[in-house]
């Protein structure tokens, strides 16, 4: 028996040395990602679903990374956020995002918004605001061309710290988008403090929502609560029909999803622009 648990232990310390191991080789990898500049940003189309058009799309980071091959932001993305390395990362992308955007309206392209995600940590970067305008005066992007989605949880979590930075940032024009919403445990009511002007439903209730009566009826309760409070409302993850129909029948403003178009390259995007 004690020979037993010595060896469990042994089999435990090493499982963790070699999550550890993971840990902070994925990192060192990280930190010179951004150097070597191996991260590429994809874009997903938005649609005006009543009027079927397109107005914007949402930049997503990917990593094309040397070892790995293409990862996906679900398996870095955490890790960067404890890291810290989402400050640079989420720098670099949303200059690129801009600079991109900036390049598609120079090239005579329907006026469209770019839709960049931003964690709690770049949130919390006391030079935030000047950072963004950095980057638009560099990018020549104009304000009203970029929306920022910041999660739920995010906002709750520093409703205080991120009052007046939103506050300045959509003076300048800016959007700010409400991600994933309906996951977290906060209130339209609350978030209604903070100047936002859309909200993005989690796609965990998209999905489901031809299926189960629950997940529709929270749909329709967020649109009607949404459009009472004068913001507009985004689903996400749209994959079927059916789920248009609902969203139709609901009145919801806007639609991303596999059913339009996966997020694509920048040079896809262009083709579906022109
Ligand atoms: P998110 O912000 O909720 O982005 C939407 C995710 O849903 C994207 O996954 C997108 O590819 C996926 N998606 C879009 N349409 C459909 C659909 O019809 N069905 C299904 N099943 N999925 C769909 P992706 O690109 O893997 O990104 C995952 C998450 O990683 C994002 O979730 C976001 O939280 C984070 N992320 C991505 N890029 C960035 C970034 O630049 N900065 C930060 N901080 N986070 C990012
Ligand atoms: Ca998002
Ligand atoms: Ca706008
Ligand atoms: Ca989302």
């Amino acid at each position: 028996a004690k020979e037993n648990g010595k060896n469990q232990m042994e089999i435990y310390s090493s499982e963790l040395n070699s999550l550890t191991v993971e840990r902070f080789t994925m990192e060192n990898q990280l930190r010179k990602a951004l150097e070597h500049g191996e991260f590429v940003l994809n874009y997903q189309p938005q649609f005006n679903l009543e009027k079927n058009q397109i107005i914007g799309f949402e930049a997503l980071v990917r990593w094309k990374s040397p070892d790995r091959g293409l990862v996906s932001p679900l398996e870095f993305i955490p890790l960067a956020e404890e890291t810290g390395l989402i400050v640079p990362i989420g720098y670099w992308v949303l200059k690129e995002a801009c600079r991109q955007n900036k390049s598609w309206l120079d090239q005579g392209f329907r006026c469209t918004t770019v839709s960049v995600n931003i964690s709690a940590k770049q949130l919390q970067q006391k030079d935030f605001v000047e950072i963004v305008k950095s980057i638009l005066e560099e990018t020549q992007l104009p304000p009203a061309n970029l929306c920022l989605e910041i999660t739920e949880s995010t906002a709750i979590l520093n409703v205080e710290n991120s009052m007046s930075m939103l506050i300045e940032l959509s003076e300048l024009g800016i959007d700010i988008a409400i991600d994933d919403f309906g996951i977290g445990y906060s209130s339209l009511a609350i978030l209604k403090q903070l100047p936002i002007s859309d909200i993005k439903i989690d796609q965990s209730f998209i999905r489901d929502m031809d299926m189960d009566k629950d997940d529709a009826a929270i749909v329709r309760a967020i649109i009607a609560m949404a459009h009472s409070l004068e913001l507009t409302v985004t689903a996400e993850g749209v994959e079927t029909k059916e789920q248009i129909n609902i969203l139709l029948k609901e009145e919801c403003d806007y639609v991303q999803g596999y059913y339009f178009s996966k997020p694509l390259t920048a040079e896809d995007c262009a083709k579906f622009l022109s």
